[in-house]
């Protein structure tokens, strides 16, 4: 039997403000994942999205997870053997890898605006309507027709073709066995933005195959997104990782925390007096891990649930 590859999990932020506590929950569950299989945890700070960082985030988030106990073995504080660490300094090595999809020609250029996909999304053939869907408008553009979009001065995105029979199968520790549709529930989504900015679905892919992370342990909000992702790993020849989708941390109206209500981060916990085993001791509690009121530290955490006991956790999360 060949040698199972060493464990690799992951955080990826994006520093698009100060994490809140179902942020800081993921965070840990991902870093419990695998610290308790014996693996090594990256942190990678996914800020592509250029106009919506906010540049004190990035050393904000690293402040707060090293305060609440949690550490990496790379990361953009401490480099590692696949650095840059950071997707914005990325940029050549996306577009090395766009450059690999581009040569199979499944990418394209599309010229269609937000507001002409919305249109399109609520003309009765398209069914549904909720816009989100690609409907394929710009695969089969003659090359006439590409011109005068660009005489026109539109900048165009840059789309993958899906095509219509592939479907994405996966066990989602958690979630269990997926199957999606892409072409059906998507359609050809975007890899470029037509601003230039890198789609997260393609640079979230280059990145974790690149860095060798064989173990994925994200927010639930994503489940949707791995079929894409999954589709790519295999176009790109990258194995595919195992996907653990923990639920999302809740307020006490049942609706999810946002990075945008300032009471949903750390900081108010700190001003209180509160110490980093207390707030993880919450955390644990918040998703089954914990009893209420107990206070723990992380590595307390990982020696209550002991490698042979790792399946426990993934039923135990709620
Ligand atoms: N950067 C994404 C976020 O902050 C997470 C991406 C991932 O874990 O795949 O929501």
């Amino acid at each position: 039997m060949p040698a199972l590859a060493p464990l690799r999990g992951r955080y990826a932020p994006s520093p698009t403000g100060e994490l809140h506590l179902g942020n800081l929950r993921t965070a840990l569950l991902a870093w419990l994942f695998t610290r308790i299989q014996g693996g090594r945890f990256v942190l990678r700070i996914e800020d592509l999205d250029q106009p919506r960082v906010n540049s004190h985030a990035t050393q904000q988030i690293i402040t707060d997870l090293r305060w609440l106990g949690l550490d990496w073995d790379e990361g953009p504080d401490l480099s590692g053997p696949f650095a840059p660490y950071t997707q914005s300094e990325r940029f050549e090595i996306y577009q090395h890898y766009l450059e690999c999809l581009q040569a199979s020609s499944l990418v394209y250029p599309c010229y269609c605006s937000r507001a002409e996909l919305a249109h399109a999304a609520t003309a009765p053939q398209q069914g549904a309507g909720d816009g989100s869907r690609y409907p394929g408008t710009c695969r089969q553009l003659t090359s006439a027709q590409r011109r005068r979009h660009e005489a026109a001065g539109r900048r165009p995105s840059l789309r993958i073709h899906i095509p219509d029979e592939y479907q994405a199968h996966f066990i989602d520790l958690l979630a269990g066995p997926q199957q999606q549709s892409v072409q059906q529930v998507v359609g050809d989504f975007i890899l470029r933005r037509a601003d230039g900015i890198f789609a997260y679905q393609f640079a979230v892919v280059v990145d974790d195959g690149l860095m060798r992370i064989n173990q994925v342990v994200r927010g639930i909000d994503l489940l949707p997104s791995t079929a894409r992702q999954i589709f790519l790993f295999q176009l790109l020849r990258f194995p595919i990782p195992t996907f653990a989708h923990v639920p999302l941390m809740v307020d006490s109206e049942g609706k999810r925390l946002s990075k945008r209500s300032a009471s949903a981060g750390l900081a108010p916990l700190r001003e209180a007096g509160y110490s980093a085993a207390e707030v993880i001791g919450q955390l644990a509690a918040s998703c089954g891990l914990a009893g209420i009121g107990e206070i723990m530290t992380p590595s307390e955490l990982i020696l209550r649930y002991p490698q042979p006991e790792y399946d426990i956790i993934t039923k135990l999360i709620q």
